[in-house]
């Protein structure tokens, strides 16, 4: 063979290290300060039309090179961000993040590993997570387990197997058009979307799903519950699952998952709790007792991405029975069979309990910042988010400008601006405007939702940043927004 004139092989790689070792120094550096300094900063700020048109540019086709790569993050993307990382962000229910978690991010992308299967120490990495995770929220130690994107995959994977393990029939091979019986799940009003989701995506169509009424608490109605379950019996459809909510996205609200723990167990359904956020309040010992039952469940989803304060993505998806779970995902063909030696040996395949094949290494952030921090001090910051809930509650009680708008029973407040004259339609237009302001302003961003046909300022705290202050800050701002708003006559 004649090599002669056979290029040499290009790579990845730079050409030079020490330039590439100084660049990555100056980036920690950078990022460092950023994260140091983030209270001086607004928390959010529309981004100029300057910076959308930037993203509008064709393809590099030739290289543009490291440092200019570098530049252009510093000036288009790192000044325009969502803001989740201030201190006064509490917009729907958005995680902070941590400097060591970010750290973990670099080195777990350094590393690289496909944590799919095969016989490599990541494996072992997110099987330690998922066990500490279990011990954590009280859940049987032999359940099964992974890591995903978040809340609204970890739903999606206890439904299919709720959905599979529940068939009278072998459904993945004949799929739900050979349903004897149309399913049914069962949850609250007050259920997230991505249940819903993820009822859609399983074919079952979202009329399988009842969504029963709550009661003055926002927590589901168990004899509307119970009576829709048996209409449905006696009309032929068969009841497969009650989902739980554990903190609802609304207001914070906890379903009795002992009672619906109870329903399922006489009735022979399958038991998912939701637990996005609020199944991490059993770090609290003072609400732990309202999550009794939730170790009841047959699959529990969360995040560790919002009340554990990790940076994106990561979610927890738990199944009681590893049979069931793995008999709905483990698909096996001759170029994934695992062995007893070498790399494809190895005792723990993820890909056979979900939907990815090809896994990133989430679980190492997760893993470091459990050992920084431990579990304690994860109780200690949960609890403070609750208490930093209840005392804007209070603030907001004692002042006539402001209304509470739902009870406040972990750490969403929902409330809003109110003025003697106004009627809730203006008031509703008056708190949209004000929201507006408040966000535009850079001082803080909460969200927002509708209670009983109440616009509300909706603030959820999962923020290891926040202060009391800062709540105090929101209060006096929100009233000096609102007031100016009446005099000038808007909205
Ligand atoms: C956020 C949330 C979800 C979805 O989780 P993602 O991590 O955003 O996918 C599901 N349920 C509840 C109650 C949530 O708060």
């Amino acid at each position: 063979m004649n090599l002669e004139n056979v290029p040499e092989e290009e790579s990845l790689d730079p050409a030079d290290w020490q330039l590439m070792r100084s660049l990555g120094h100056r980036m920690i550096d950078d990022i460092m300060t950023y994260l140091e300094t983030v209270r001086t900063r607004p928390v959010w700020q529309p981004i100029p039309e300057k910076i959308k048109a930037y993203f509008k540019q064709p393809l590099p086709v030739e290289p543009q090179g490291t440092e200019q790569a570098y530049q252009d993050f510093l000036e288009y993307v790192l000044p325009h961000p969502m803001g989740n990382i201030h201190p006064r962000f509490w917009g729907w229910v958005i995680g902070t993040g941590t400097p060591l978690g970010m750290l973990a991010e670099m080195l777990a992308a350094g590393m690289n590993p496909n944590v799919g299967g095969a016989d490599h120490v990541a494996n072992y990495v997110e099987a330690q997570v998922l066990d500490w995770c279990k011990e954590m929220l009280g859940y049987p130690a032999e359940a099964s387990g992974l890591l995903v994107s978040g809340g609204s995959m970890a739903n999606l994977v206890g439904l299919t197997v709720a959905r599979n393990s529940k068939a009278e029939f072998d459904l993945r091979t004949h799929g739900v058009h050979a349903a004897p019986r149309k399913m049914t799940l069962y949850g609250s009003q007050e259920t997230h979307s991505s249940v819903q989701k993820a009822i859609e995506l399983l074919g079952l169509g979202s009329n399988a799903f009842r969504q029963i009424p709550v009661n003055s608490d926002f927590k589901i109605d168990i004899s509307g519950l119970e009576t829709a379950i048996l209409e449905d019996r006696q009309e032929g459809y068969q009841p497969i699952c009650i989902i739980g909510n554990a903190g609802t996205v609304n207001t914070g609200a906890i379903d009795d998952l002992d009672r619906l723990a109870d329903i399922c167990q006489r009735e022979g359904l399958w038991f998912h709790v939701d637990g996005a956020f609020g199944a991490l309040a059993v770090l609290s010992s003072e609400l732990r007792p309202l999550l009794v039952g939730m170790e009841r469940a047959d699959s529990l989803a969360f995040d560790l991405h919002k009340w554990m304060y990790m940076p994106y993505e990561v979610g927890c998806a738990l199944v009681r029975q590893e049979d069931d779970h793995r008999s709905t995902f483990s698909l096996t063909p001759d170029y994934l069979t695992h062995s007893d030696r070498g790399l494809a040996g190895g005792s723990i395949w993820f890909s056979d309990y979900g939907i990815q094949l090809s896994r990133g290494f989430r679980a190492l952030k997760v893993w470091m910042s459990m050992k920084e921090h431990g579990a304690q001090k994860y109780g200690r910051l949960i609890q403070q988010n609750i208490d930093q809930a209840r005392y804007l509650a209070s603030q907001v009680e004692d002042m006539s400008e402001l209304q509470l708008l739902a009870p406040v029973p972990l750490n969403i407040v929902c409330f809003r601006f109110v003025a003697d004259d106004l009627d809730d339609e203006s008031l509703n237009d008056l708190n949209k405007e004000l929201l507006i302001a408040l966000q535009e302003s850079g001082v803080a961003a909460p969200s927002y939702t509708v209670i009983d046909g109440k616009y509300a300022l909706r603030v959820a705290i999962t923020n290891h940043r926040s202060k009391r202050e800062d709540f105090e800050i929101l209060v006096r701002e929100v009233i000096r927004l609102g007031k100016k708003m009446m005099h000038s006559g808007q909205p």
